[in-house]
């Protein structure tokens, strides 16, 4: 069963008023919030764990260490994997995503070579690839969107004929909510031999993920976007290609044995590690999927899709809105702009009315390009939103609307 209040009770952070008015907390894609559960667990391995790992003997070491690697296990679970050495703890998405550049770069990108991205990526799904692309003159082949966001799939297919060397896509964008059709892009991608990098940060929480079913390549994720610590995410790989990709930090951890002459490297998934990693942050990732995991997911999913449809519905009404993105597939968030009104202004001033959005570029400034316009007020949803905030935020944006015109 699926109780908002028992869950919100975990959230003790909504639970507040800003500027004397109860916080309706609608910044879920940029970062949702952490429950008491994940809180706790960071702060218990601190109280009571800490430690280095991989390296001690001595039984603090050794429990820390078991710890981590379990917490791998329990990413490779949930994400389907097929073992925990194919889990590569990051930093988050951006930091997984450089990872892959610079690795793809060391091990197969020549002069002239071209990566494959879509036309809605965040900036981390694009800047990565394109710096290294452009230190060999090559470029990248951007798949076009049409007006509501969906993706053109004929012009993708043309686009993986000039053979780049790998297709990085978004699972869902953080701008439009479009979900893409990945599984379809990737065997599309893989006729042509070409390995696929799905970056799930805003698919991850609210989608039941299955990397052998999507059969991708890679997938890369954050784990502040799912309830856990900041700091902590992931990089999936298959085996072969992770054991394939030369590292991409260099340092104590990932090393095998080192002399003045020559180094040797460990094997996954510590080849990849290089360094102290969070250990805290990775705990609270685990214990962030297990809260995941303890709800009905259907009815998470439910409730989410709810709560999106009402606010479509409800700010419909509004004179001179235009949604941006409006595929028939999408997930979690709604972004618009209101005719003679610039987004900063509206989100300044229901700010002031105690709701939290995003306005601006949303880190993805060829989206804004695509749809000619500067920004868009953007509201995402996360499982323990309820119907009453959406009402609360669209009163808050009409009310705004007047103030402004
Ligand atoms: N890709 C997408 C689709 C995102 O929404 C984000 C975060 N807004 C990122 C990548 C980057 O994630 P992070 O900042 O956690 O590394």
């Amino acid at each position: 069963m699926f109780s908002i209040n028992e869950i919100r009770e975990q959230f003790p952070v909504l639970n507040q008023q800003v500027y004397v008015k109860p916080l309706v907390y609608f910044d879920n894609a940029a970062t949702t919030q952490k429950p008491l559960c994940v809180i706790d667990r960071e702060r218990d391995y601190y109280l009571h764990e800490n430690c280095n790992i991989h390296r001690g003997v001595h039984y603090l070491s050794q429990k820390a260490t078991e710890a981590y690697e379990h917490a791998r296990q329990t990413v490779a679970d949930f994400i389907h994997a097929k073992e925990a050495k194919e889990i590569i703890f990051t930093r988050g998405t951006t930091e997984s995503l450089n990872l892959l550049a610079t690795s793809f770069e060391h091990f197969c990108i020549g002069e002239g070579d071209n990566v494959l991205i879509t036309a809605m990526e965040h900036h981390s799904n694009l800047v990565p690839w394109q710096q290294m692309v452009q230190r060999h003159h090559g470029q990248l082949l951007v798949v076009p969107m049409d007006d509501k966001g969906v993706l053109d799939l004929n012009r993708y297919e043309e686009l993986l004929k000039e053979g780049p060397k790998v297709v990085s896509i978004a699972h869902i964008s953080n701008v439009l909510g479009t979900i893409n059709p990945v599984k379809e892009m990737i065997a599309m991608a893989h006729q042509y031999g070409i390995p696929v990098v799905v970056d799930g940060a805003q698919s991850i929480a609210h989608h039941p993920i299955d990397v052998q079913d999507l059969d991708c390549d890679f997938f890369v994720f954050s784990g502040h976007k799912m309830y856990a610590p900041m700091g902590i995410g992931g990089l999936y790989g298959k085996v072969e290609w992770l054991e394939k990709l030369p590292p991409y930090q260099f340092g104590g951890e990932m090393v095998d044995t080192v002399s003045f002459e020559k180094t040797t490297f460990n094997v996954l998934p510590y080849k990849f590690e290089a360094g102290t990693p969070n250990v805290g942050a990775a705990l609270g990732l685990e214990t962030a999927i297990q809260f995941i995991q303890s709800l009905d997911r259907n009815e998470v999913e439910k409730h989410e899709t709810r709560l999106l449809q009402s606010a479509i519905e409800q700010l419909s009404d509004i004179e001179g809105i235009r949604f941006i993105g409006e595929a028939a597939h999408r997930s979690g968030l709604v972004s618009f702009i209101i005719d003679g009104i610039h987004p900063y202004d509206l989100g300044t001033i229901i700010d002031k009315m105690g709701v939290a959005v995003r306005t601006g570029h949303h880190c993805a400034e060829p989206v804004m390009t695509r749809f000619g316009i500067p920004g868009t007020v953007r509201a995402s949803f996360a499982l323990y939103n309820t119907m009453e905030e959406v009402e609360v935020f669209v009163n808050a944006v009409k009310k705004a609307a007047m103030m402004l015109r």
